[in-house]
């Protein structure tokens, strides 16, 4: 039993670990930077449940998203959704709102163009406000 109890706390810290070495980062807008390689792209879920994705460049200057080829799907538990984006002044714009609840994965595919190799995101959806960093949760900063 003591065995069991030790490799449980090992596997907890394990995780514990591995969790704080992925540094969140949020952008100007509060909302959860993606790192493109050459551009930034900031994951932002507007109030009506659409997400808006903003680009920056290392500098974290705002650029008109261009290039950028993003889709994602929201793992909801009532099915899994794909969700397109088109740009929409500068930015991309999902065409379609999120699903209902929250506190599923959004898996978000971005590529800064079409050549470069996509990248996967896995954003956990929780919409309060941290009180620590006043970030949305799915962005928050703190050290936990
Ligand atoms: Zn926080």
């Amino acid at each position: 039993m003591k065995t069991l109890l030790n490799l449980l706390i090992i596997a907890a810290l394990a995780t514990t670990s591995a969790f704080a070495d992925a540094k969140v980062k949020a952008g100007p807008r509060k909302g959860l930077l993606l790192d493109l390689g050459s551009k930034q792209a900031e994951f932002f879920v507007e109030k009506d449940r659409t997400i808006s994705i903003a680009v920056y460049d290392p500098a974290m200057k705002p650029q008109a998203a261009t290039t950028e080829v993003i889709t994602a799907t929201a793992e909801a538990p009532s099915g899994k959704t794909k969700i397109a984006f088109e740009v929409k002044d500068g930015k991309l714009v999902s065409t379609t709102k999120l699903p209902e609840g929250e506190g599923y994965q959004v898996v978000v595919q971005a590529k800064s163009t079409p050549e470069a190799k996509t990248r996967n995101f896995r954003i956990k959806l929780l919409l309060y406000t941290c009180k620590e960093c006043g970030n949305p949760e799915y962005a928050c900063t703190c050290d936990e």
